[in-house]
């Protein structure tokens, strides 16, 4: 096992990695920028380093700094948590080649993965089933753009092969605009991702977001942890999330389960890691996968009982699965709200001084914040400031719990965005389980 990991991140994972690290009797290194020298973790990390100003560009984006920080501290491992550097192939591999355990997948995994394109191509020879679409990179000829999209049918979504973060994607319901989607998304692409590439694929009309989260050793052994159902988006961003899926049968996750370890297995994958399918009509079509810790990992932990954190590190440690297939059952319902620091109703952002900070608790309820009285919520970085997870017997109390839990929670000084939350919660739709992707645009007004 390791004896001293370093965090690249901030924030709440910073926090949850930290304590993961602690009970495995690791020491830590917290690294942070200008701007964060009062995140909550540093007060408990062993030690810390600031990394560089506010911009992430320069701080938890800088590799060069972060591994320097490493080998000034000693470290053995670099944790990156979720977003900034954890799916960046070129950082995995940097942080190797300096000597250290990139606490993830191997960087050609990471790699393949972050581009859609061969990410598909790799998952539908693995026999995952994808969405009906190009399979490949679309080319500039228009006539070819056209036949594509006619043998797909209407409408179709034209995407970014290195998309994230729900950016960079056109849907497409007239022949006529598609040869001027896939150019335009082709220069939005390059401009964001410095990655032109872009695929096609059918547009889906009312499918849910379902994901299936994975583990798997180094030694060949890969297990699923069941689904968590992510289709209250807004900007294909989640919102809430839970564990299990309303309406999945123990026999649909088994079977949808086994391709995805089956998968894992043929491409030799290792660490934490995530398949996201759309689910229509029965029938899973595989999107994406993330080779990384998901910020909507509790639920999963909730209703399963098993640490992913702790899994990530164990595995990457060199270490076997905790886990065997059958030893993983599916216990109760547990549901996430995410908490931003932003405006319930426009999504404006509202950083700053939080003056009174009181949590809730009671049984099932866990809350995973570094929010604290008299912390500030600096500008700079995404607004989220914790999430709220209630499980429960079923789903209805699990609901029950989290709008007892949300009206318990006093957060001062910053607007946040829990009147969505209780909104939402109180929805007969939402309360019914299994809405579509779209409901909650479709309910805000938006679409
Ligand atoms: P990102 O990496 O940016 O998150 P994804 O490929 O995971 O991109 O897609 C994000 C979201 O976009 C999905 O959860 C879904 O809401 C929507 N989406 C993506 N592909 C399709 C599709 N073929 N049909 C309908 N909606 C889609």
């Amino acid at each position: 096992m390791f004896s001293k990991v370093l965090i690249a991140n901030r924030g709440e994972i910073a926090l949850r990695i930290l304590r993961a690290c602690r009970e495995l009797g690791i020491s830590t290194v917290a690294v942070h920028s200008k701007a964060d020298s009062d995140l909550k973790h540093i007060r408990l990390a062993d030690e810390s380093v600031c990394i560089g100003p506010a911009s992430s560009s320069e701080s938890y984006l800088n590799m060069a700094t972060i591994i320097a920080a490493a080998e000034v501290t000693n470290a053995d491992a670099i944790h990156p948590g979720y977003g900034f550097l954890s799916e960046n192939a070129d950082f995995a591999e940097r942080v190797e080649e300096s000597g250290f355990t990139f606490i993830g997948p191997r960087a050609e995994t990471i790699r393949m993965m972050g581009d859609k394109v061969e990410a598909i191509k790799a998952m539908k020879e693995a026999g995952i089933p994808c969405v009906p679409g190009s399979g490949g990179a679309l080319s500039d000829d228009a006539d070819e753009i056209r036949a594509m999209a006619e043998k797909i049918g209407y409408p179709v979504i034209i995407k970014a092969a290195g998309g994230g973060g729900g950016r960079g994607m056109q849907v497409v319901r007239n022949p006529q605009d598609v040869v001027g989607a896939v150019k335009l998304t082709k220069t939005e692409a390059k401009q964001a991702f410095g990655n032109s590439t872009v695929y096609m694929e059918k547009f889906l009309e009312a499918p849910r977001h379902i994901e299936i989260q994975v583990l798997a050793d180094k030694h060949g052994n890969a297990i699923h942890l069941g689904e968590r159902d992510c289709s209250l988006q807004r900007r294909h961003q989640k919102v809430l999330e839970e564990a299990p899926a309303p309406g999945i049968s123990p026999e649909q996750r088994e079977k949808i389960g086994k391709v995805c370890t089956d998968a894992c297995k043929r491409i030799g994958y290792f660490g934490a890691g995530t398949f996201e399918f759309l689910y229509e009509k029965g029938e899973f079509y595989f999107i994406e996968m993330n080779t990384r810790v998901q910020v909507e990992h509790p639920v999963t932990e909730m209703v399963t009982g098993v640490d992913i954190v702790r899994e990530q590190i164990r595995i990457a440690a060199g270490l076997p699965l905790s886990y065997k297939q059958e030893d993983i059952k599916i216990h109760n319902h547990a549901i996430e709200c995410r908490i931003n620091a932003e405006d319930s109703r426009t999504f404006i952002p509202s950083p700053g001084k939080v003056k009174e900070f009181h949590a809730p608790g009671g049984l099932g309820v866990r809350v995973e914040s570094h929010l604290y009285s008299g912390y500030s919520v600096p500008p700079y970085y995404d607004s989220m400031i914790g999430k709220i997870i209630t499980w429960a017997n079923n789903r209805e109390n699990a609901i029950n719990r989290m709008q007892v839990a949300l009206s318990e929670t006093i957060i001062e000084g910053i607007k946040t965005n829990i009147p969505l939350h209780q909104e939402l919660l109180a929805d007969e739709k939402v309360r019914a389980g299994g809405m579509d992707i779209h409901y909650l645009e479709h309910k805000l007004g938006i679409k």
